[in-house]
């Protein structure tokens, strides 16, 4: 028996069109414009170990991560660009402040983009002429990044603080610069660790230009609360249209940045959904550990490359319903699972067998999933 996968022919629908921007290039990386919302992130390791830095790289492309920044605090630093850039498999934009320099440097050494801020603005003022005829030559984009942090200190004074108003000027001001010299391929970041200020600042930015945008809330916090802060913003950004590419802050791992990344823009349809775990929150009827069941399935399934949507669910009243919609569900009860491939269900099985029987079909069905995007229609066999 075959049973259609559903899949919509149509991409699934997201919550607002993007706003229109002019699209750049990060290395073989487009950004703005109808490009996908892309996912950064930033290494952790001294730039300068070239080795440590290139593993760390790896893992984040591994992970999905589609553009990396590197510090570039000091000579040895930029002297290391060249065999990372040339040995990373995702583009490399080397961050650069106080130092003009390293910009030459990280341009001459073929980085895709190059991270400016304009706190620093005094010292890249009188250079901007040079960086973008540079630039402009190798074909290097550039991050105007503002940062509440490092504000310039006469927009400090004006405003008394980093206000988004300020933050926005600092950009637009730094913008100007660049375009005065007819450099456009820019992206702009308005960062500040405030979610609410951040979204502000954004939103004002959106409207003074066409430049795509790099989201961030800056020095986030921990996993927990970075990742909280980081969806809240991004969500409400994103939900309407504006934001070009992310970096997620987080005080962790740079892997975890890219998985929260992801995930965000996989919850608002701007990425294809991979697998994705439905698992009831359990009360007071749950007939199964639910929570060590959804754990389970969601460890034995990791990395799971198909869009599937597996059911967890804790009891019968809810469960089978539950378990209907998705690819794959159990419906917990009795001592016994009942497994559900997308709407029937194709066995019971003891409590204890529930996962492996969960993992195994939804190999089974990641494999047939996987043929039939090779050509034809995505179905799936009921055995
Ligand atoms: S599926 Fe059952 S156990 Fe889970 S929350 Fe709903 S009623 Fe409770």
């Amino acid at each position: 028996m075959s049973i259609n996968l559903g899949m919509p022919a149509l991409p699934p629908p997201t919550l607002a069109p993007r706003r229109k921007t002019r699209q750049i290039k990060v290395g073989k990386v487009l950004v703005g414009g109808d490009a996908p919302v892309s996912v950064q992130s930033m290494t952790t390791t001294k730039t300068y170990e070239v080795d440590t830095t290139l593993q760390q790289i790896a893992e984040l492309t591994a992970a999905g991560c589609d553009i990396v920044r590197v510090a570039c605090p000091h000579q040895e630093d930029a002297d290391a660009l060249a065999e990372i850039v040339q040995h990373s498999q995702i583009p490399v934009i080397a961050d650069i402040h106080f130092q003009p320099r390293y910009v030459f440097a990280a341009i001459d050494a073929g980085c895709a983009a190059v991270r400016v801020n304009p706190g620093n603005i005094r010292k890249f003022d009188d250079q901007v002429k040079e960086i973008a005829a540079a630039a402009k030559d190798r074909g290097t984009s550039i991050r105007i990044g503002v940062n509440a942090g490092s504000l310039d200190p006469r927009l400090l004074k004006k405003y008394g603080k980093a206000t988004p108003e300020a933050l926005v000027e600092s950009a637009v001001w730094e913008a100007s610069l660049f375009e005065e010299h007819d450099f456009h391929d820019f992206k702009i970041s308005v960062k500040h660790n405030d979610p609410v200020v951040m979204v502000k600042a954004y939103e004002l930015l959106s409207e003074r230009g066409d430049w795509p945008l790099h989201l961030g809330v800056t020095e986030a916090g921990p996993a927990f609360q970075g990742t909280i802060k980081s969806s809240v913003a991004f969500g409400a950004l994103l939900s309407k249209g504006i934001g070009d590419t992310i970096r997620v802050s987080l005080s962790a791992p740079p892997v975890e940045e890219v998985k929260v990344g992801l995930q965000i823009l996989q919850s608002l349809n701007l990425r294809e959904r991979k697998l994705e775990i439905v698992s009831c929150p359990s009360c007071g009827r749950a007939q199964v550990d639910v929570y060590t069941l959804a754990e389970q399935v969601t460890a034995g399934l990791e990395g799971m490359e198909v869009p599937l949507r597996v059911a967890v669910m804790g009891c019968v009243v809810n469960g089978p319903g539950e378990a209907r919609e998705a690819d794959l569900g159990v419906a917990s009860g009795n001592g016994k699972g009942q497994i559900f491939v997308k709407g029937e269900v194709i066995k019971t099985v003891p409590e204890s067998a529930i996962v492996e029987t969960l993992i195994e079909e939804a190999m089974r069905i990641a494999e047939e999933m996987g043929e039939a995007a090779e050509g034809g229609e995505p179905t799936v066999t009921v055995s």
